[in-house]
């Protein structure tokens, strides 16, 4: 059979309310255009973040009532530890409320002034606790990373040379060494077995931690089976234990690859590591059975990471990027490529080319699909990252706009909806024009700035 389906049968459904063009232009208006600013019941298809907006099972709404709310050693907490172990062989399992507070943990040990943390690209919660700590991360991913039209298998590989130089340059500087998989900030794209298992030689030869940051490592595995020599004929689950076996550690956003709502944790080999991880979170998360979550979360979890290491579901995960991206480059659509695990990023810098990037055309776009089709993506380009710390504007290095698919919640007719919405786009898309900025705070200014229209 040629289609690959949707591997689930839908029980318990959310209505989408509709809107009409006319209703969206002044939702949108009042919400200063910007995207954050919208109630999401005003939103048809919500592509915001595939960040704890998945679906969860019938097994894992049934697991939640299996939950165990003791505040210590839960039976839940002691299912949820055995899960992730199955898959990622640490000694130490400290949950969290989501992968930022494990960031929070591990930088409050590894991070600090004048220190230098490494990785292939850090996303930006990971990048915010090591500046936060005082030190400073560094992106050192392969360069066809950085080449939107690249279509290398792995492009979310370290560069192995540069990190070599890395480490004898700053030497005792650098506390440890991190690998994001999939690589979130650079388009989702994956990193292959080798470069995990080289990245780690590295940092023994050296004498540092390795870290994996494990948000997406199902997909992750997929794409090594489907990708890299030798591995075609191995099961998800031993590729995963191969990746982590290789780390000292990791760092998850279980709202992400475990099908959670919400979690997270921090996983550990060393005994003294852990004992100080553990006396932060009764600090700041709560008792080390249950972090900052309820014992219902834990199971859902629980059950979670045993369904995203299942083949059916990963390859029509996958397959639903690589869908969307041959139907938007049969419009002309410039995207991404290849097809990432969780995302697609169109170009809007070369598809807009009217408007200056300092006018946003990723912005531009994201309106456009907003009105046009209800449809909610999310700028990543100059709004984003074009602010400098000394207060000047500089276009950022490319305007995305991206469509982050959330976990077994849309159907393929919903998708093809969004890509008829780009084929409405595709035909008027001359007669957009930019935005600027009103107002926006200090930092992080994409979530709350407000704007305006350009008329031309
Ligand atoms: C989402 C994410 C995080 C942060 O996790 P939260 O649960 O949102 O705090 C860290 N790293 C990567 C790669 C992510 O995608």
């Amino acid at each position: 059979m040629k289609t690959i389906i949707e591997p689930f049968r839908i029980k318990s459904v959310e209505p989408i309310r509709m809107t009409t063009r006319e209703e969206r232009r002044e939702l949108i208006e009042k919400a200063h255009f910007n995207l954050f600013g919208l109630h999401s019941d005003d939103v048809l298809i919500d592509l915001l973040t595939d960040s704890g907006t998945g679906a969860m099972s019938s097994a894992q709404w049934a697991a939640v009532m299996r939950g165990d709310e003791s505040y210590a050693g839960s039976p839940s907490f002691y299912r949820f530890e055995a899960a992730v172990k199955d898959l990622m062989p640490f000694t130490h399992v400290i949950p969290t409320h989501q992968g930022r507070a494990a960031e929070a943990i591990l930088f409050s040990m590894f991070g600090g002034p004048g220190r230098h943390i490494p990785s292939n690209t850090h996303f930006d919660t990971t990048r915010g606790n090591i500046e936060a700590s005082g030190a400073r991360g560094d992106d050192l991913v392969i360069a066809e990373g950085r080449d939107p039209a690249s279509d290398h298998p792995f492009k979310g590989n370290m560069d192995l040379d540069r990190l070599e130089a890395y480490l004898e340059n700053h030497g005792d500087a650098v506390p440890c060494v991190m690998l994001t998989i999939t690589n979130n900030a650079g388009g989702g794209q994956p990193v292959s077995l080798d470069n995990i298992r080289g990245t780690a030689a590295l940092a023994r030869r050296f004498g540092k931690p390795f870290f994996i940051d494990g948000c997406r490592f199902a997909e992750n595995a997929w794409f090594i089976k489907q990708r890299e020599s030798g591995q075609g004929d191995r099961s998800i689950p031993d590729i995963v234990r191969d990746c982590f076996a290789e780390a000292d550690g990791m760092t998850m956003s279980a709202k992400k690859d475990a099908f959670g709502n919400i979690g997270g944790w921090l996983a550990l080999n060393d005994d003294a590591l852990a004992e100080r991880a553990r006396n932060h979170l009764i600090r700041t998360e709560g008792f080390p059975t249950y972090g900052g979550l309820a014992g219902r979360d834990l199971e859902a979890l629980a059950q979670g990471l045993s369904e995203i290491v299942d083949e059916d579901y990963l390859r029509y995960r996958v397959r639903t990027m690589s869908y969307i991206i041959e139907h938007l480059d049969r419009l002309g659509v410039p995207v991404v490529k290849p097809a990432g695990g969780h995302a697609v990023f169109v170009d809007a810098r070369s598809w807009l080319p009217q408007i200056p990037p300092l006018e946003y055309p990723g912005q531009a776009l994201a309106v456009a699909l907003y009105e046009l089709g209800g449809i909610r993506s999310c700028e990543i380009g100059t709004v984003m990252f074009g602010m400098q710390p000394d207060g000047t504007e500089q276009p950022a290095a490319m305007d995305l706009v991206r469509l982050a698919i959330p976990r077994r919640t849309y159907t393929q007719s919903h998708i093809d909806y969004v890509l008829e919405v780009f084929e409405e786009v595709a035909s008027m898309k001359d007669s957009l024009t930019g935005f600027g900025i009103t107002r926006q705070p200090e930092l992080m200014r994409h979530f709350t700035c407000c704007f305006e229209g350009i008329e031309k």
